[in-house]
């Protein structure tokens, strides 16, 4: 298959299949050749790879290369007789057209890998990257790594450490299932057509096990969620004016965690939210 990081190259196979991009499925194509084969490199060390939007098969290409199976979803069905034709050459490679966010991805691991170790790639629509992150976290999926191309700024929101200023809710809880990493940046001009924004490519390597043992999960997200809910006011404040729970009340059990009671939801680690969560 000829490149498919050539502009001249997309440009036949959108006027010989009469394809336009979508914004609304955020299609930004990577056109930067150096991009795909690092990402490919950083999750396959054969096994299975499931890929989340192929687009026009520019990373399945690479990942076909070095997996043993590739499973690609797409939701976008005009680009299934392009992806036969850019995937000619491979015959480990499937593709799916779904709604990843609606795809039971537990039941397509067992039926297409088997016993097959299994990560995950994709350069994500960013319009649904946190909804796909957390899915796959939550559902504690038998996978080992996933590498994913994300905006710049969700990158690092995503990756910063509990404790650190970047932290969020979802970086707490990306945190508690995976170590998160930020691979390499990927700059908008690597894209057609180019994004507002800059890129990077993060790898989320999932913990066999959480680094804080919790007894009730429910009720610790919770109270990360709540805490982080007002960043520019206190954790105390923050929590007592979302969950109705008496200031004095949660002086005490931040006290009783050792958590100084003018603390902000940002500089709690992962233990201090499950001391924090066992006392409340
Ligand atoms: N992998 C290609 C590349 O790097 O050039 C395309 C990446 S593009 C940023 C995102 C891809 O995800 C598009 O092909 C889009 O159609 C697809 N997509 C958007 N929403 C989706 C969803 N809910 N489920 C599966 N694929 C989706």
């Amino acid at each position: 298959m000829d490149k498919l990081t050539d502009i001249s190259v997309i440009k036949k196979l959108m006027a010989r299949h009469n394809f336009t991009f979508s914004k609304s499925l955020g299609q930004n194509f990577l056109v930067n050749p150096t991009v795909c084969p690092r990402m490919a490199e950083a999750v396959c060390e054969g096994g299975g790879v499931i890929e989340i939007g192929p687009g026009f098969g520019v990373l399945t290409n690479e990942l076909c290369k070095r997996a043993e199976r590739v499973a690609a979803i797409e939701l976008d069905r005009r680009l299934l007789p392009v992806l036969s034709e850019t995937l000619s050459e491979f015959d480990n490679a499937e593709i799916i057209n779904a709604d990843v966010l609606k795809t039971d991805l537990r039941a397509l691991i067992e039926e297409k890998f088997g016993q097959m170790p299994v990560n995950i790639a994709g350069n994500l629509p960013y319009y649904i990257t946190s909804p796909i992150i957390m899915g796959i976290l939550e559902q504690r999926l038998p996978v080992g790594c996933m590498v994913a191309m994300v905006q710049k700024e969700a990158a690092e929101r995503i990756c910063a450490r509990p404790g650190a200023r970047e932290c969020g809710a979802v970086s707490a809880a990306v945190w508690y299932y995976s170590e998160p990493e930020i691979l390499f940046r990927v700059s908008r001009g690597s894209f057609m057509p180019p994004p507002k924004v800059d890129s990077a490519v993060i790898r989320l390597n999932i913990r066999k096990s959480p680094p804080v043992v919790i007894k009730n999960e429910k009720a610790f997200f919770s109270l990360i969620k709540s805490g982080f809910s007002q960043r520019r006011k206190t954790l105390a404040n923050s929590i007592a004016n979302t969950t109705g729970r008496k200031k004095e009340e949660i002086y005490a059990a931040m006290g009783k965690s050792g958590i100084d009671k003018n603390a902000r939801a940002e500089q709690l680690s992962l233990e201090d939210w499950a001391r924090l969560t066992e006392t409340l």
